[in-house]
């Protein structure tokens, strides 16, 4: 390999990389660069999956142009797994009325819909005019939530600091991430939606996350291996969804379209996916439900020396 491979470090873990890491190429499954395939890398000591080589700030917004996520619209299906998501925080006792940050908010979906239910809920997103809102980091939560964020930041470890600090002592700090140890390299393109390139920079594997949290004193409260949208209702799985998305041209943007009626979603497979695909979902998509204690948060800066003159 080249010097540069040579180098390899994990974002996660530290660890450099021995020998050859286990690597792969991924087509992305976002439309507009959907010739485009992508270099991801697999740590070896944390299991952790990483995005090969650097992307400039420019590169980055150019590819999140369009991004087909912006144009999710509200819902009785969103509402519904915003339902679902929510509960599996509040699970751990959280009041009818917590102030609560959803932080990479995106097009602010889920911080309406908190609002809808009682909660004090804001959202802050660095990418979205509406919600680039910096005062809001000024401020401490009963709850902070960040869902698929720690996955597009070049520095996931320093986002769960940043996380960690805006939670008021023994408030809530809940990551939604894909699980890297759920994901296959040796078959990147039946992996290519939860790969996400070049979108997904880090992504952890779970123990990995787990450790990040225990390092700095967060006490896991709940951890859910399977995400919020894979439901018992009939079509709203993951298996369901990934199988419509292979029936139009497997891109995210499918979600996103009209909906289409094509005719292998009729057969003998797909329509017990519908029905039961829930149960064959893999533990791909995490939730850790972490407490913050006191002692956790990082002390307040110390006030400045005072200048022995001139
Ligand atoms: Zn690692």
């Amino acid at each position: 390999m080249n010097e540069a491979a040579s180098k390899l470090v994990c974002a996660v873990c530290g660890q450099l990389a021995q020998g050859a890491p286990e690597r792969a190429r991924v087509v992305s499954n976002v439309r507009r660069l959907g010739a485009e395939e992508f270099e991801v890398w697999r740590c070896s000591a944390c299991r952790s999956i990483h995005a090969a080589g650097a992307v400039s700030d420019a590169e980055l917004a150019a590819y999140y142009q369009d991004y087909p996520f912006a144009r999710g619209k509200r819902s009785r299906v969103t509402r519904y797994l915003h339902g679902r998501l929510w509960r599996r925080v509040a699970r751990v006792g959280i009041s009818g009325h917590a102030k609560v940050l959803d932080y990479g908010c995106g097009a602010g979906l889920l911080v309406a819909d908190l609002c809808e239910r009682g909660l004090d809920a804001a959202g802050y997103d660095a990418y979205t005019p509406a919600f680039q809102r910096p005062a809001l980091l000024q401020q401490r939560y009963d709850v902070v939530l960040a869902q698929d964020v720690l996955e597009h930041v070049e520095d996931p470890l320093a986002l769960l600091e940043r996380l960690g600090a805006l939670c008021r002592p023994g408030g809530v700090l809940a990551i939604g991430t894909p699980d890297a140890s759920a994901i296959d390299l040796a078959r990147p393109s039946r992996w290519k939606h939860s790969l996400h390139q070049p979108f997904h920079r880090h992504l952890l594997a779970s123990p990995a996350l787990l450790a990040a949290g225990a390092a700095r004193g967060w006490q896991l409260l709940r951890y859910y291996p399977r995400s919020y949208a894979n439901t018992p209702v009939p079509t709203l799985n993951l298996p369901y969804l990934l199988r419509y998305l292979r029936a139009v041209d497997d891109t995210i943007d499918v979600a996103f379209d009209p909906p289409a009626v094509r005719l292998a979603m009729f057969s003998p497979a797909a329509l017990w996916d519908a029905l039961f695909g829930a149960l064959r979902c893999p533990a791909s998509d995490g939730l850790a439900v972490f407490r913050v204690p006191e002692a956790a948060l990082p002390k307040p800066p110390a006030p400045p020396p005072v200048s022995a003159g001139g």
